[in-house]
């Protein structure tokens, strides 16, 4: 075995999206470190849809940009067409949504990679986790004998782990379609770690010479450009080495198009499910809900006639288009046949096919909440691995482990975020403590702080935090300051100005007075950004009080603390299955007993009242004797 001379402390195994971002937040943070990856020509590959954001993702990113965080600035600099989605809808479930060049995304960020000190990132097969015999990571082993030594290590390697690919009748190894499969898992398993299996999909790709667009609806983005990064488009791009959008202001956007599935595209699928591997039994793992492939939506909703397709640009040089809404494993000859039955699709020539892909991953209640395994100190999992399906999901959770593994190694507090303080909480907690057992993706439903935790507040959540961390460099946090100057400036002008004896505040908290309908001398006070975040505040105040409230009781519910021999068959309405997984769990507090799978809202709610009359006794049954 070779060993590497140079030791690292941190190392990331794998660059996908929560490789990339961990290794860059372990390398600002001050750590040496190094990134090793199957394939360096597929850096931050977007394995599915070329898109960064979207409904609850979009908060995300802009949550990653505030820590200091890559992806954000990379769709931006690379983007072919940006959009806020929910646009009519309230400000919390308002998302960025960027439509990227695939490949430029990945050149640049491999350039941000390269140019980031204190970082080295190296082609390697990983095969290995070496640890002591006291519980510690100490490195890495690579398939061609290569030992590196480190004091922390991270996994992040995604649906590689027993990839299995599916189209049709064959099946092969891989981890995405045309990469090879990684066996690491076993060695993870041999310390003792649980794994499980889970599956996605994805649809075809298709030559765009060979779409009818006149039979297509034209989807634009939006002006001006709804970008992720918190920072200025000028102070974002410096430094750059790649940048597709080389004047940050005039973007040539691209346009995406709508057509339909039809009557005759569902009775193909539904005469070829005998050959789909998703329902002939071949596949095993559970796959997403949220996000079905095509055969499940015949399936599961037989009922609809039609369901929506995008056509997604690859990017800007080259004429491949992602076909989003069509995500399959059935044969070619079935896709092929299914995708000419679509309107404006009649002649599409496949370039790719779509397909499934199962893997294993490790159950992320074998984490705490850093990150790091509670099986082997200094060993930490983000993003696929950890059961969740996204890219942005990925980014936020490769952040936060590689700010840990960073901060422990150099012997400092943690960086954990609550779930009243972002999107990135919630998502962390809900895994660490409850697990997962499908795909995980982010959801506003999810969040229940959403009306603070929006897209357009996160620099004001989360700039701070990062700064104290050193995540955030001196640029990030002077254009923050800058901002929030103004910000505290106007937010007093608003109570002072007055227009027709009413404080301007007063006119901006009525829900159909807009920043638009005050003089233009008192508009041209602030910028119009700074506007909107003031009037977003003045709107939601009243629900964010309330929503704090409610947080408040859930709060001192949840700690309500139960007595560990409780005998739950005395307690009338609960169900046969909470009653079994209660006693069994045996749980201390209701914040505990909400966690079982298998107990439902309405048991909890019975057990919280039971609990609540039959306080007195309890009182004196956990009193100190
Ligand atoms: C076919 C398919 C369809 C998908 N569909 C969707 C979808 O519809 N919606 C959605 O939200 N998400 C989807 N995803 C998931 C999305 O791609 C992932 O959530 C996201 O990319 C996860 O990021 P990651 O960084 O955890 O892992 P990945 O992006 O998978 O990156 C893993 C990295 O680890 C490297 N690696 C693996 N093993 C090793 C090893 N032993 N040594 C060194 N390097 C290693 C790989 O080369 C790669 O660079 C899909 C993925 C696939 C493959």
């Amino acid at each position: 075995m070779y060993a590497l001379p140079k030791e690292y402390e941190v190392i990331v195994v794998g660059s996908g999206h929560a490789g990339v971002e961990a290794a860059l937040a372990s390398a600002r943070l001050g750590c040496p470190t190094l990134l090793l990856t199957q394939n360096l020509d597929t850096v931050a590959q977007m394995s599915c849809n070329p898109a960064i954001g979207g409904s609850a993702k979009g908060q995300i990113v802009r949550e990653i940009d505030a820590l200091g965080g890559a992806m954000g600035v990379n769709a931006d600099a690379t983007g072919i067409q940006f959009r806020m989605l929910n646009r009519s809808k309230g400000p919390s479930v308002q998302a960025p949504r960027v439509q990227c060049d695939k490949k430029a995304y990945q050149f640049r960020m491999k350039a941000v990679l390269e140019s980031t000190a204190g970082l080295d990132i190296k082609q390697a097969n990983v095969s290995r986790i070496i640890v002591d015999g006291k519980g510690n990571v100490t490195g890495v082993e690579t398939d061609l004998g290569m030992a590196v030594y480190g004091k922390a290590v991270i996994l992040t390697s995604g649906t590689f782990l027993r990839g299995l690919l599916h189209v049709g009748e064959t099946s092969r190894p891989g981890g995405r379609m045309a990469d090879t499969s990684s066996g690491l898992s076993d060695s993870i398993c041999q310390l003792g770690f649980e794994a499980g299996r889970f599956k996605t999909g994805t649809p075809c790709r298709i030559a765009g010479r060979s779409i009818d667009f006149t039979k297509c609806e034209m989807q634009r983005g939006d002006e001006p450009l709804p970008r992720f990064s918190f920072l200025p488009p000028k102070a974002a791009a410096l430094g750059e080495i790649f940048t597709l959008n080389r004047d940050p202001f005039h973007v040539e956007q691209v346009p995406c198009w709508i057509t339909h599935t039809t009557a005759r595209t569902h009775d193909i699928i539904r005469r070829n499910l005998y050959r789909s591997p998703l329902y002939n039994g071949k596949i095993e793992g559970t796959g997403p809900r949220y996000c079905p492939s095509i055969e499940d939506k015949i399936v599961k909703f037989a009922e609809r006639e039609s369901h929506q397709i995008f056509l997604e640009p690859e990017g800007r040089h080259t004429d491949e288009f992602y076909v989003n809404g069509l995500s399959t494993s059935l044969p070619y000859d079935v896709q092929v046949d299914f995708i000419r039955s679509v309107p404006g699709l009649e002649h599409a020539e496949l370039m790719r096919p779509g397909y499934a892909v199962e893997y294993d991953y490790f159950p992320p209640t074998q984490l705490r909440p850093t990150l790091e395994t509670k099986l082997v100190d200094g060993l930490y999992f983000a993003g696929q691995v950890n059961g969740t399906s996204g890219y942005e999901e990925a980014a936020a959770q490769g952040l936060i482990a590689g700010a840990n593994a960073a901060l422990k190694v150099r012997q400092r507090a943690p960086l954990i975020l609550a779930r009243h303080e972002a999107y990135i909480g919630v998502l962390i907690d809900d895994l660490t403590s409850i697990g997962t057992d499908e795909p995980y993706r982010m959801f506003t439903s999810r969040a229940e702080h959403r009306l603070s935790l929006r897209q357009d507040n996160a620099d004001q959540r989360l700039t701070d935090k990062g700064f104290a961390v050193g995540l955030v460099d001196a640029m990030r946090r002077e254009v923050f300051g800058a901002k929030m100057a103004q910000l505290g400036e106007l937010r007093k002008s608003v109570y002072e100005l007055k227009i027709q004896g009413k404080p301007v505040s007063a006119l901006l908290k009525m829900t159909d007075f807009k920043v638009k309908s005050l003089p233009a001398e008192i508009q041209r006070l602030s910028p119009h950004e700074i506007w909107d975040l003031v009037e977003i505040d003045l709107k939601y105040e009243g629900y964010v009080q309330r929503q704090a409230g409610q947080n408040q009781k859930l709060i001192r519910t949840r700690a309500k603390p139960i007595p560990s021999d409780i005998d739950y068959e005395r307690i009338a309405g609960l169900r046969r299955e909470s009653r079994q997984k209660l006693a069994a769990a045996r749980p201390t507090s209701i914040g505990h007993a909400e966690q079982l799978r298998g107990v439902t809202p309405a048991d909890i709610s019975i057990l919280s009242i039971w609990l609540e009359k039959n306080r007195l006794d309890i009182c004196r049954e956990m009193a100190p004797s």
